[in-house]
């Protein structure tokens, strides 16, 4: 794996990391930033595609292409190009071989997957990687002290995957080390989505990680590849602090607090939190969202029906009139059918 230098560690311009009160490390504004400008970018530390989409996207760079090329050994992971195939193999080895021996019976969770990945890389890369200018994963917190039984049972189940599926290719640290580690991941872990939002795979982005969270965020995470881009969508001046969201803010109050207390151990604190002023319109939403009633549904099969009714008129016209054209074709001695 290639060694990233010294130079890495050189902070991103325009920002710093500071003491945010109340709310531990954050991300603070050293320059006005416009919206749609990109405050930052991060490239991943570790990543892995999901299962779904092997095939659909290069395992390596995540781009979406047609006719990507299978790996020989396992067939099941998928690549642009050489280059991209021998850039993935420091990774990839860790499951080529064992998704071979372990066939049907291969199933680790993503979040196992992207452990052993991050145990991995960090076998390998002892210097401060491009993606930790301001936060290294080792700093991540994990909220240990805060973690019930059933978070920590659901833990060694992780740790117990881990071990049944990659012990051949990894040298863990002990049971302790483990646990700090996959809480580490639950709390700093991002999804990557696509343009429509549909799920692509997991990563570790420590410097985007470092910013803490709020309903009325003044950025936004999206993704290039796996490359994190983080773009104003507020107006940001100098000395500001960087918001992000942790969560899908479509909710209204309750429910957002409820989530940000169960995967992130905080209430938000927030001007949307405290004056709920937008709950009413996202009450609304979710309505949207409820699954319909029984007479709903019944009126979408009534006008479902229809439609297919009046697909197979159409179909069975159009092949009374495409018999009628091969005819008057065929008549007219300008025949294009193989009759
Ligand atoms: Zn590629
Ligand atoms: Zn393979
Ligand atoms: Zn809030």
């Amino acid at each position: 794996m290639k060694s990233e230098g010294a130079a890495a560690a050189a902070p991103p311009a325009g920002m710093e990391r500071f003491s945010s009160p109340g709310k531990g490390r954050g991300l603070r504004a050293l320059r006005h930033f416009r919206v749609g400008d990109l405050v930052f970018a991060c490239p991943a530390y570790t990543y892995v595609l999901t299962d779904n989409e092997r095939g659909n996207h290069c395992d390596y760079c995540f781009t979406r292409k047609e006719g990507l090329s299978k790996c020989g050994r396992c067939k099941q992971a998928f690549y642009c190009n050489v280059d991209c195939q021998k850039s993935d193999w420091p990774m990839h080895k860790l499951e080529c071989s064992a998704m071979c021996a372990f066939g049907q019976n291969w199933n680790p969770s993503e979040t196992v997957r992207l452990t052993a990945r991050i145990i991995a890389k960090q076998k390998t890369t002892q210097e401060r990687t491009q993606s930790e200018r301001l936060l290294s994963v080792k700093e991540f917190e994990s909220h240990m002290d805060k973690l019930d039984n059933e978070k920590k049972e659901l833990i060694q189940n992780d740790i117990a995957a881990l071990h049944h599926f990659f012990s051949k290719h990894l040298s863990y640290p002990d049971n302790a080390a483990l646990e700090i580690l996959f809480a580490q991941v639950n709390c700093n872990g991002f999804t990557i989505e696509d343009e429509e939002l549909s799920h692509l795979g997991s990563a570790i982005f420590p410097d985007v990680a470092l910013m803490n969270h709020s309903c009325c965020p003044n950025v936004i995470v999206t993704y290039k590849g796996t490359l994190a881009e983080v773009r104003a969508v507020q107006e940001i001046k100098a000395g500001d602090e960087i918001f992000t969201s942790y969560i899908d803010l479509l909710y209204p109050t309750e429910d957002r607090n409820d989530r940000l207390k169960d995967s992130y151990f905080f209430s938000c604190e927030c001007k949307e939190c405290t004056t709920k002023a937008k709950d009413a319109a996202k009450m609304e939403i979710r309505k949207m969202n409820e699954p319909p009633k029984p007479e709903a549904i019944r009126d979408m099969v009534k006008y479902a029906r229809n439609i297919i009714e009046e697909f197979r008129r159409a179909k069975h016209y159009k092949n009374i009139l495409c018999f009628c054209f091969i005819r008057l074709w065929c008549n007219a001695d300008i025949c294009v059918c193989t009759c």
